[in-house]
């Protein structure tokens, strides 16, 4: 038997780390590829060595400090955000694009070890990422010059990690995955065939890296006194900090030598250090899982079968503790805390080839069906009456079955209006109607109207939240000579002529290793 026969390769495009995947047949689970520096994890780093020349991964990590205005990193957390990422000798590289060189390169690596050609891919997500966020992730994987097949959130791939090598059929498990840069919650039952989101909370905003910020900041207010270090120095300092803070879960007490300049510190931390100077975050996390089983509450949910702990920075004894605390009689699953995102793509990865059948694959073992919910509620900016309020009226909320499609009346407010501007917004409210808040405008849709048409005219908004968790909206005016639609534009995302602009910019690049 061939060692892989799904053509349909994982890929989790993580915040410090990318991993590729494929389902090992014989083994019948997800493996990780190597890459070539050794190991499966590659730093998401990119290093423009020059304006026609880049370097991913450790390579990259190591010369943020040296080259920071060339070394661009944690570009994850700017998804769905912005367009522009940064700016090199008048080049400004999106972060779809920087996360597009990431995934050349660790597909290279990945076809070289496996001689494939790997073109199908799955790429994970955080859960609590805004759709516009997973659409640009689809995007990154297109200027890589991969046919995304399907992108799948990254406690769900875990999931079917730990399916695969134990049935979780019957039980509800909560996912707890801290990562590098995020925080994702989810909550599932699983049946025989299927798996079923039943919750999706986090913070996009917490993770690992955090934690090396603050441990930094203690750091240098005990032994620096004010004082900062030479760029050769600081680069050293944050990987030893980061080091420290790993060893620190093993270990009750670490140290380094701090170089600046000529001196030498000797730097000792201990657990207890660590845990007290970072309780701000462990406090966000608790709140957090708090604030998500609250909403669990209100459906009647109270408790779980399993927890199963993935990501990196889980691995932190005092959020072990915490967990434990909060769940005294749940089973805590920790396993393979940094590959099981990626193995679990593989296997998810594996069931898109059964399904489309274009492939040789054997039917020995089908993956679980996944049914999706939504993670934030969408609506669009209308007013409460003729002269009333404006607010968000949602259409589709927080926790929807997907897909979802939902199509809402609205009116013009004047006769003879020319323009209807629809503003799309994405939050995590709950009710029908919310308050405005622009940091949550996802896009707009500018709808011209022809013709002349009076107050009160009907408008037509259809929202449709595909099975990804990416969203199209569309604006119609229906009654009108001639019938209009406009399709909703973001500020953060590329449209066709961009995206193939933005490809040939970034293969006209050498990739250096
Ligand atoms: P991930 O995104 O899952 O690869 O997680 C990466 C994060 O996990 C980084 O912030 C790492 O520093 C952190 N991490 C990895 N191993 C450990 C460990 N043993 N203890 C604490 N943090 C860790």
């Amino acid at each position: 038997m061939a060692r892989f026969e799904s053509k349909i390769f994982g890929i989790d495009l993580g915040t410090t780390n990318t991993l590729v995947s494929y389902y090992d047949e014989i083994a019948k689970r997800g493996e990780c590829c190597e890459s070539k520096e050794g190991g499966s994890l590659t730093p998401s780093a990119v290093y423009f060595e020059t304006a026609d020349s880049y370097i991913v991964g450790r390579d990259a990590k190591d010369t943020a400090i040296l080259y920071p205005d060339r070394t661009a990193l944690y570009f994850k957390r700017l998804m769905g955000e912005t367009k522009e990422a940064i700016d090199i000798g008048g080049t400004v590289y999106s972060p779809q694009q920087l996360s597009a060189f990431v995934l050349k390169k660790v597909v290279e690596d990945a076809n070289e070890e496996l001689e494939e050609n790997i073109k199908d891919v799955v790429i994970t997500v955080p859960a609590y990422f805004t759709s516009a966020a997973k659409q640009a992730t689809k995007e990154a994987g297109v200027i890589a010059g991969l046919n995304v097949r399907d992108i799948i959130d990254e406690p769900c791939a875990a999931l079917y990690h730990i399916d695969s090598i134990q049935d979780l059929s019957g039980k509800r498990v909560m996912i707890f995955d801290l990562g590098g840069g995020t925080l994702d919650l989810i909550a599932a039952e699983i049946r025989d065939n299927e798996i079923n989101e039943i919750a999706i909370g986090g913070d996009t905003r917490l993770g690992g890296k955090d934690w090396d910020s603050m441990l930094q900041k203690s750091i240098r207010d005990r032994y620096l006194d004010g004082r900062t270090l030479r760029p050769d120095d600081e680069q050293d300092f944050e990987n030893d900090v980061e080091r420290t803070k790993i060893s620190l879960t093993g270990k009750k007490e670490s140290r380094f030598v701090l170089r600046n300049d000529a001196e030498k510190i000797q730097v000792k931390v201990t657990r207890a250090e660590f845990e007290s100077c970072t309780k701000p975050l462990l406090d966000k996390v608790r709140k957090t899982v708090q604030m998500f089983m609250d909403e669990l509450a209100e459906r009647g949910i109270s408790g779980f079968d399993k927890i199963i702990m993935v990501g990196g920075a889980s691995r932190m004894p005092q959020i072990n503790t915490m967990i434990r605390g909060m769940f005294p009689d749940t089973e805590l699953l920790q396993k393979d805390c940094d590959e099981a995102v990626a193995k679990g793509a593989a296997v998810y990865a594996k069931r898109i080839a059964q399904k489309a059948k274009r492939f040789s694959v054997r039917q020995s073992f089908t993956p679980k069906k996944l049914n999706r919910i939504s993670a934030r509620s969408y609506g669009i900016a209308a007013l409460l009456g003729d002269y009333g309020e404006k607010k968000i009226c949602n259409m589709i909320f927080k926790s929807a079955d997907l897909p979802a499609s939902v199509s809402k009346k609205f009116y013009t407010s004047i006769d003879n209006q020319k323009k209807v501007n629809i503003s799309v917004y994405e939050t995590t409210a709950t009710e029908r109607y919310a308050e405005l808040d622009d940091r949550m405008l996802l896009g707009n849709c500018e709808l011209h109207i022809e013709g002349e048409l009076p107050r009160r005219s009907e408008i037509i908004v259809d929202f449709n939240l595909r099975q990804d968790g990416t969203l199209t909206v569309e604006g119609r005016e229906p009654k009108g000579k001639t019938s209009v639609r406009a399709v909703m534009e973001s500020r953060a995302l590329l449209n066709a002529d961009e995206l193939i602009e933005q490809k040939n910019t970034v293969n006209k690049l050498i990739m250096k290793e």
